[in-house]
């Protein structure tokens, strides 16, 4: 999984979008419209999915194989 990025069109700084996506499902999906509230701006930004790009976000996810929880012993 990935976030959804796009570029401040004020500011130029790259903004997550919150929406979380896999990068080949991204580019496969159909051109999409979004709107994004801007911290920097404090204002919301439209935009296209051709405009963003994902940005993994998942290298902590692929270390915890087993999905077994910390503190096993603590019941
Ligand atoms: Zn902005």
């Amino acid at each position: 999984m990935g976030m959804v990025m796009i570029k401040c069109p004020e500011t130029g700084n790259a903004i997550p979008t919150g929406i979380e996506m896999d990068r080949d499902r991204f580019q496969c999906s159909a051109v999409f419209f979004s709107r994004t509230y801007c911290r920097m701006c404090a204002a919301t930004h439209e935009w296209f999915a051709r405009e963003a790009w994902v940005y993994e976000t998942v290298l902590a996810n692929r270390r915890s194989g087993g999905g077994q929880p910390f503190g096993s012993g603590a019941a």
